[in-house]
């Protein structure tokens, strides 16, 4: 099966995504329009500034499609992307699209000075990597049914609804491929 896996590609840290999936022999393609989705087998919704992103789906009209999509094919969620699939509260310049049932604090693990990296555990792979925290998103709330890939520090850092993957962390900047081979493994 051809994978093409689609990379929004408003702000943030899109290319490094693409770089990591062209790594993996997976083709990617920016996504700015709905159209761009089309033949999407899976979508990432990178870091950056989520108040921008936020914004940017309105103003190019992809919130509803991007909802669509999320119910027959995987979204990988990561930092500002975590919070755009979040059930967060809205805010006035940020609203989320609500596609995975957990809430966050932004910029729960600090701010840009605060950034880190440190080894986290994925434990049902049981792999260890390095994972970089960039004004990172903290998860305050999320539903049961929802199950914790990864932890650091007693924090949930990563989760996944069996079809969408959310992470903290900016699994594109790195060697470890493990996040984004999750992804392509949940396209049916
Ligand atoms: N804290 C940022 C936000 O709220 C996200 C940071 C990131 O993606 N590295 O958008």
């Amino acid at each position: 099966m051809v994978v093409k896996i689609g990379v929004l590609a408003m702000q943030g840290n899109y290319q490094q995504h693409q770089s990591k999936l062209t790594e993996l022999g997976v083709e990617s393609v920016q996504v700015k329009y709905s159209t761009d989705l089309d033949d999407c087998d899976a979508l990432i919704i990178p870091g950056g500034e989520s108040t921008t992103i936020s914004k940017l789906l309105t103003t190019n009209k992809l919130r509803k499609s991007i909802k669509d999509f999320a119910m027959n094919k995987p979204i990988l969620g990561t930092c500002a992307g975590m919070i755009i699939l979040s059930k967060s509260e809205p805010t006035r310049n940020m609203i989320p699209l609500e596609i995975m049932d957990y809430s966050v604090e932004r910029n729960g693990w600090g701010r840009q000075v605060d950034s880190f990296v440190d080894n986290i555990v994925l434990e049902k792979q049981k792999t260890e990597f390095p994972a970089t925290f960039i004004r990172a998103p903290k998860l305050t709330q999320f539903d049961t049914n929802l199950t914790v890939l990864a932890t650091y520090k007693n924090e949930v850092v990563c989760v996944t609804d069996g079809k969408h993957i959310a992470c903290s962390f900016h699994p594109e900047i790195g060697k470890n491929t493990d996040i984004h081979s999750l992804l392509i493994n949940n396209i049916k």
